[in-house]
Protein backbone atom coordinates (compact mmCIF):
# COMPACT_ATOMS: atom_id res chain seq x y z
CA UNK A 1 0.00 0.00 0.00
CA UNK A 2 1.13 3.53 -0.85
CA UNK A 3 0.96 5.26 2.03
CA UNK A 4 2.94 8.05 4.16
CA UNK A 5 2.41 9.91 7.26
CA UNK A 6 4.34 12.98 7.25
CA UNK A 7 4.45 16.07 10.09
CA UNK A 8 5.43 19.23 9.23
CA UNK A 9 5.46 22.61 10.85
CA UNK A 10 6.11 26.68 10.30
CA UNK A 11 3.64 27.49 8.06
CA UNK A 12 1.25 27.37 10.93
CA UNK A 13 3.40 29.80 12.99
CA UNK A 14 2.27 32.09 10.12
CA UNK A 15 -1.59 31.80 10.60
CA UNK A 16 -2.74 34.57 13.52
CA UNK A 17 -5.68 33.74 15.68
CA UNK A 18 -7.77 36.40 14.85
CA UNK A 19 -8.28 36.04 11.14
CA UNK A 20 -10.91 34.19 11.34
CA UNK A 21 -12.49 35.89 8.27
CA UNK A 22 -15.70 36.16 10.12
CA UNK A 23 -15.24 40.15 10.24
CA UNK A 24 -18.79 41.62 10.55
CA UNK A 25 -19.87 44.83 12.90
CA UNK A 26 -19.30 44.73 16.22
CA UNK A 27 -20.72 42.58 18.28
CA UNK A 28 -22.05 43.87 21.65
CA UNK A 29 -19.78 41.87 24.44
CA UNK A 30 -22.44 40.47 26.56
CA UNK A 31 -23.60 37.23 26.70
CA UNK A 32 -26.81 38.49 24.97
CA UNK A 33 -24.81 40.19 22.25
CA UNK A 34 -22.52 36.99 21.52
CA UNK A 35 -26.10 34.72 21.33
CA UNK A 36 -27.68 36.65 19.47
CA UNK A 37 -25.09 36.76 17.04
CA UNK A 38 -24.40 33.38 17.26
CA UNK A 39 -28.01 32.60 16.45
CA UNK A 40 -27.91 35.02 13.82
CA UNK A 41 -25.11 33.19 11.98
CA UNK A 42 -27.28 30.15 11.39
CA UNK A 43 -29.07 31.45 8.20
CA UNK A 44 -28.64 29.84 4.72
CA UNK A 45 -29.68 29.79 1.04
CA UNK A 46 -33.60 30.37 0.86
CA UNK A 47 -34.03 31.45 4.15
CA UNK A 48 -33.43 27.43 5.16
CA UNK A 49 -30.96 27.85 7.93
CA UNK A 50 -28.08 25.70 7.25
CA UNK A 51 -26.88 25.43 10.59
CA UNK A 52 -30.10 25.57 12.97
CA UNK A 53 -28.47 22.32 14.41
CA UNK A 54 -25.57 23.79 15.63
CA UNK A 55 -27.49 26.61 17.34
CA UNK A 56 -29.58 24.59 19.20
CA UNK A 57 -26.47 23.15 20.71
CA UNK A 58 -24.42 25.67 21.09
CA UNK A 59 -26.19 28.59 21.52
CA UNK A 60 -29.84 27.23 22.92
CA UNK A 61 -29.22 24.58 25.18
CA UNK A 62 -25.16 23.87 25.86
CA UNK A 63 -23.75 20.51 27.29
CA UNK A 64 -21.33 21.40 30.23
CA UNK A 65 -18.83 19.29 31.73
CA UNK A 66 -17.04 16.83 31.01
CA UNK A 67 -17.74 13.27 31.22
CA UNK A 68 -15.95 11.36 33.59
CA UNK A 69 -13.37 8.50 32.93
CA UNK A 70 -15.22 6.00 35.22
CA UNK A 71 -18.18 6.73 33.00
CA UNK A 72 -21.07 4.01 32.79
CA UNK A 73 -20.34 1.53 29.72
CA UNK A 74 -22.78 2.49 26.50
CA UNK A 75 -25.92 0.42 26.57
CA UNK A 76 -26.68 -1.12 23.85
CA UNK A 77 -30.44 0.35 22.57
CA UNK A 78 -32.37 -2.53 21.55
CA UNK A 79 -33.92 -0.28 19.06
CA UNK A 80 -30.58 0.74 17.55
CA UNK A 81 -31.10 -0.05 13.87
CA UNK A 82 -34.36 1.48 13.41
CA UNK A 83 -32.14 4.60 14.06
CA UNK A 84 -29.58 3.36 10.97
CA UNK A 85 -29.93 6.17 7.70
CA UNK A 86 -29.77 4.51 4.38
CA UNK A 87 -25.65 5.08 3.62
CA UNK A 88 -24.93 7.53 0.88
CA UNK A 89 -22.30 8.71 -1.77
CA UNK A 90 -22.17 11.91 -0.79
CA UNK A 91 -18.90 13.14 -3.51
CA UNK A 92 -17.20 11.18 -6.20
CA UNK A 93 -14.74 10.12 -3.19
CA UNK A 94 -16.28 10.73 0.08
CA UNK A 95 -19.25 8.72 1.32
CA UNK A 96 -21.85 8.94 4.53
CA UNK A 97 -22.85 6.22 6.87
CA UNK A 98 -24.84 7.63 9.91
CA UNK A 99 -28.04 8.46 11.72
CA UNK A 100 -29.50 11.36 12.14
CA UNK A 101 -27.36 12.28 14.72
CA UNK A 102 -23.82 10.48 14.29
CA UNK A 103 -21.69 10.66 10.91
CA UNK A 104 -19.02 8.54 9.92
CA UNK A 105 -17.26 9.29 6.34
CA UNK A 106 -15.27 7.46 4.08
CA UNK A 107 -12.70 8.89 1.75
CA UNK A 108 -11.66 6.74 -0.78
CA UNK A 109 -8.49 6.43 -2.67
CA UNK A 110 -6.67 4.81 -5.29
CA UNK A 111 -4.87 2.74 -2.59
CA UNK A 112 -8.02 1.47 -0.21
CA UNK A 113 -9.99 3.86 2.17
CA UNK A 114 -9.99 6.17 5.20
CA UNK A 115 -12.38 6.01 7.45
CA UNK A 116 -13.15 9.16 9.79
CA UNK A 117 -14.86 8.63 12.76
CA UNK A 118 -15.95 5.48 13.67
CA UNK A 119 -19.95 6.03 15.52
CA UNK A 120 -20.87 4.08 19.03
CA UNK A 121 -19.51 0.71 20.01
CA UNK A 122 -23.04 -1.28 19.08
CA UNK A 123 -23.34 0.60 15.84
CA UNK A 124 -20.30 0.33 14.27
CA UNK A 125 -20.45 -3.22 12.61
CA UNK A 126 -23.64 -2.84 11.18
CA UNK A 127 -23.86 1.27 10.35
CA UNK A 128 -19.86 1.30 9.29
CA UNK A 129 -19.50 -2.68 8.18
CA UNK A 130 -22.56 -3.09 7.22
CA UNK A 131 -22.83 0.53 5.44
CA UNK A 132 -19.68 0.04 3.32
CA UNK A 133 -21.19 -3.18 1.61
CA UNK A 134 -24.17 -1.75 1.13
CA UNK A 135 -22.95 0.79 -1.10
CA UNK A 136 -20.34 -2.21 -2.91
CA UNK A 137 -16.85 -1.09 -0.70
CA UNK A 138 -14.84 -3.06 0.81
CA UNK A 139 -14.53 -2.78 4.72
CA UNK A 140 -11.26 -4.65 4.31
CA UNK A 141 -9.98 -1.60 2.38
CA UNK A 142 -9.89 0.50 5.30
CA UNK A 143 -6.22 1.30 5.51
CA UNK A 144 -6.25 4.25 7.80
CA UNK A 145 -9.10 5.02 10.69
CA UNK A 146 -9.20 8.84 11.72
CA UNK A 147 -10.86 9.38 15.36
CA UNK A 148 -11.57 13.27 15.91
CA UNK A 149 -11.72 12.60 19.47
CA UNK A 150 -11.84 10.17 22.15
CA UNK A 151 -15.80 10.35 23.16
CA UNK A 152 -17.90 7.31 22.49
CA UNK A 153 -19.42 8.88 19.44
CA UNK A 154 -16.52 9.17 17.49
CA UNK A 155 -14.30 6.28 18.76
CA UNK A 156 -16.49 2.83 18.95
CA UNK A 157 -16.01 1.07 16.27
CA UNK A 158 -12.26 1.81 16.13
CA UNK A 159 -11.29 -1.46 18.04
CA UNK A 160 -13.46 -3.32 15.56
CA UNK A 161 -11.70 -1.58 12.21
CA UNK A 162 -7.88 -2.14 13.71
CA UNK A 163 -8.69 -6.09 15.16
CA UNK A 164 -10.28 -7.37 12.56
CA UNK A 165 -8.90 -5.25 9.22
CA UNK A 166 -5.69 -4.08 10.74
CA UNK A 167 -6.05 -1.00 10.16
CA UNK A 168 -4.04 2.17 11.54
CA UNK A 169 -6.06 4.73 14.02
CA UNK A 170 -4.79 7.75 13.80
CA UNK A 171 -5.79 10.23 17.02
CA UNK A 172 -4.68 12.91 19.42
CA UNK A 173 -7.16 11.26 22.35
CA UNK A 174 -4.94 8.07 23.21
CA UNK A 175 -5.17 9.24 26.91
CA UNK A 176 -8.49 9.57 26.77
CA UNK A 177 -9.30 6.50 25.08
CA UNK A 178 -6.87 4.25 27.57
CA UNK A 179 -8.42 6.52 30.71
CA UNK A 180 -11.56 5.52 29.76
CA UNK A 181 -12.73 2.21 32.31
CA UNK A 182 -16.19 1.41 31.08
CA UNK A 183 -16.30 3.17 27.32
CA UNK A 184 -14.76 0.38 25.32
CA UNK A 185 -16.97 -3.13 26.35
CA UNK A 186 -15.85 -4.83 23.20
CA UNK A 187 -12.37 -4.13 23.06
CA UNK A 188 -10.15 -1.26 23.78
CA UNK A 189 -7.88 0.08 20.59
CA UNK A 190 -4.23 -0.22 21.39
CA UNK A 191 -2.15 2.64 20.91
CA UNK A 192 -1.16 3.33 17.47
CA UNK A 193 -0.42 6.36 15.37
CA UNK A 194 -0.51 9.60 17.57
CA UNK A 195 -1.69 12.42 15.68
CA UNK A 196 -0.05 15.96 15.43
CA UNK A 197 -0.28 19.13 14.15
CA UNK A 198 0.20 19.79 10.58
CA UNK A 199 0.72 15.81 10.37
CA UNK A 200 -0.22 14.45 7.10
CA UNK A 201 -1.98 10.87 6.22
CA UNK A 202 -1.68 10.17 2.36
CA UNK A 203 -3.06 6.78 0.75
CA UNK A 204 -3.18 6.60 -2.86
CA UNK A 205 -4.16 9.82 -4.64
CA UNK A 206 -5.58 11.26 -1.57
CA UNK A 207 -3.89 13.11 1.63
CA UNK A 208 -5.74 14.65 4.54
CA UNK A 209 -4.06 17.08 6.31
CA UNK A 210 -4.84 17.00 10.06
CA UNK A 211 -4.64 19.59 12.60
CA UNK A 212 -4.65 19.93 16.49
CA UNK A 213 -7.81 21.45 17.83
CA UNK A 214 -7.92 21.19 21.39
CA UNK A 215 -10.86 22.07 23.43
CA UNK A 216 -14.02 19.66 22.57
CA UNK A 217 -10.88 17.54 24.47
CA UNK A 218 -7.29 17.98 25.15
CA UNK A 219 -6.86 15.91 22.03
CA UNK A 220 -9.35 16.81 19.06
CA UNK A 221 -8.25 16.99 16.16
CA UNK A 222 -9.11 17.98 12.56
CA UNK A 223 -8.59 18.30 8.73
CA UNK A 224 -9.00 19.52 5.89
CA UNK A 225 -8.78 17.42 2.28
CA UNK A 226 -9.92 17.62 -1.31
CA UNK A 227 -13.18 15.87 -2.23
CA UNK A 228 -14.53 15.65 -6.15
CA UNK A 229 -18.15 16.44 -7.36
CA UNK A 230 -18.41 15.22 -10.45
CA UNK A 231 -14.52 15.42 -10.90
CA UNK A 232 -14.38 19.13 -9.90
CA UNK A 233 -12.10 19.54 -6.77
CA UNK A 234 -13.91 20.89 -3.81
CA UNK A 235 -11.84 21.47 -0.50
CA UNK A 236 -13.87 20.37 2.79
CA UNK A 237 -12.94 21.06 6.49
CA UNK A 238 -13.71 18.62 8.97
CA UNK A 239 -14.32 19.41 12.30
CA UNK A 240 -13.14 17.43 15.28
CA UNK A 241 -15.18 18.23 17.82
CA UNK A 242 -17.95 20.97 18.65
CA UNK A 243 -20.10 20.81 22.21
CA UNK A 244 -18.71 22.09 25.00
CA UNK A 245 -18.72 19.23 26.94
CA UNK A 246 -15.69 19.93 28.66
CA UNK A 247 -14.36 21.40 31.92
CA UNK A 248 -16.53 24.76 32.24
CA UNK A 249 -14.14 27.35 33.12
CA UNK A 250 -12.51 30.21 31.34
CA UNK A 251 -9.10 28.66 30.42
CA UNK A 252 -10.90 25.68 28.21
CA UNK A 253 -13.25 27.95 27.04
CA UNK A 254 -9.98 30.18 25.85
CA UNK A 255 -8.83 27.00 24.80
CA UNK A 256 -11.15 26.07 22.35
CA UNK A 257 -12.18 29.91 20.87
CA UNK A 258 -8.23 29.81 20.06
CA UNK A 259 -8.42 26.22 18.52
CA UNK A 260 -11.92 27.10 16.29
CA UNK A 261 -10.61 30.48 15.05
CA UNK A 262 -7.55 28.98 14.07
CA UNK A 263 -9.37 26.38 11.98
CA UNK A 264 -11.99 28.86 10.69
CA UNK A 265 -8.40 30.64 9.37
CA UNK A 266 -6.74 27.60 8.15
CA UNK A 267 -10.32 26.32 6.57
CA UNK A 268 -10.57 29.85 4.85
CA UNK A 269 -7.09 29.77 3.50
CA UNK A 270 -7.55 26.68 2.29
CA UNK A 271 -10.32 27.66 0.16
CA UNK A 272 -12.70 25.12 1.76
CA UNK A 273 -16.43 25.55 1.17
CA UNK A 274 -17.72 21.90 2.71
CA UNK A 275 -17.64 21.79 6.16
CA UNK A 276 -18.28 18.91 7.88
CA UNK A 277 -18.23 16.58 10.96
CA UNK A 278 -19.40 13.90 13.26
CA UNK A 279 -22.48 15.21 14.39
CA UNK A 280 -25.19 15.92 11.75
CA UNK A 281 -27.45 17.75 13.07
CA UNK A 282 -24.71 20.56 12.98
CA UNK A 283 -24.16 20.76 9.93
CA UNK A 284 -26.96 19.42 8.61
CA UNK A 285 -25.43 16.18 6.79
CA UNK A 286 -28.19 13.53 6.86
CA UNK A 287 -30.74 16.28 5.09
CA UNK A 288 -28.90 17.55 2.23
CA UNK A 289 -27.55 13.91 1.20
CA UNK A 290 -31.23 13.29 1.07
CA UNK A 291 -31.69 16.18 -0.98
CA UNK A 292 -28.72 15.16 -3.23
CA UNK A 293 -31.22 12.90 -5.21
CA UNK A 294 -33.48 15.66 -5.93
CA UNK A 295 -30.26 17.62 -7.00
CA UNK A 296 -30.81 19.19 -10.75
CA UNK A 297 -28.34 19.53 -13.34
CA UNK A 298 -25.81 22.50 -12.90
CA UNK A 299 -27.37 22.71 -9.17
CA UNK A 300 -24.63 22.89 -6.75
CA UNK A 301 -24.21 20.11 -4.11
CA UNK A 302 -25.82 20.55 -1.11
CA UNK A 303 -23.28 19.98 1.16
CA UNK A 304 -21.17 22.64 -0.87
CA UNK A 305 -22.34 25.15 0.88
CA UNK A 306 -19.54 28.15 0.50
CA UNK A 307 -16.75 29.68 1.88
CA UNK A 308 -18.55 32.49 3.38
CA UNK A 309 -21.25 29.60 5.01
CA UNK A 310 -18.46 27.91 6.18
CA UNK A 311 -17.12 31.06 8.03
CA UNK A 312 -20.84 31.46 9.32
CA UNK A 313 -20.17 27.71 10.86
CA UNK A 314 -17.02 28.65 12.81
CA UNK A 315 -18.76 32.45 13.40
CA UNK A 316 -21.65 30.47 15.44
CA UNK A 317 -19.13 28.70 17.91
CA UNK A 318 -17.28 31.51 18.29
CA UNK A 319 -20.03 33.36 19.84
CA UNK A 320 -21.98 30.86 21.72
CA UNK A 321 -18.36 29.97 22.90
CA UNK A 322 -17.50 33.89 24.40
CA UNK A 323 -21.26 33.89 25.49
CA UNK A 324 -20.92 30.29 27.49
CA UNK A 325 -17.35 32.02 28.73
CA UNK A 326 -19.17 35.22 30.01
CA UNK A 327 -21.70 33.18 31.68
CA UNK A 328 -18.96 31.81 33.75
CA UNK A 329 -17.21 34.50 34.57
CA UNK A 330 -20.40 35.82 36.17
CA UNK A 331 -20.49 32.83 38.40
CA UNK A 332 -18.41 33.62 41.29
CA UNK A 333 -18.24 30.22 42.27
CA UNK A 334 -17.67 28.39 38.86
CA UNK A 335 -15.07 31.37 37.76
CA UNK A 336 -11.77 30.91 36.50
ZN1 LIG B 1 -17.44 14.63 21.63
Amino acid sequence: MQSSIRRTVGMLALLTLSSAGTQSPAVPDTIEGHLAAGKSAAGGRDNTPDFYGLVTALCVAPQRGAPPLDAPAPREDPDRKATYMQPKKAFDDLYWMGTESVSAWLLTSSDGYILYDTANVYDAEDLLIGGMQKLGLDPAKVKYVIVSHGHRGESGGAYLFQSRYGAHIVTGDWDLIEGSLHGYPTGKPKRDIVATDGMTITLGNRTVTLYATPGHTPGTISGIFQVHDRGKPLTAVYSGGTEFNFPNDVAHFDQYLASERRLAALASAAGATVIINNQSEFNGAADKLRMLADRRPGERHPLDVGARAVARYFKIEDECAQAQRLKIMAEPARGG
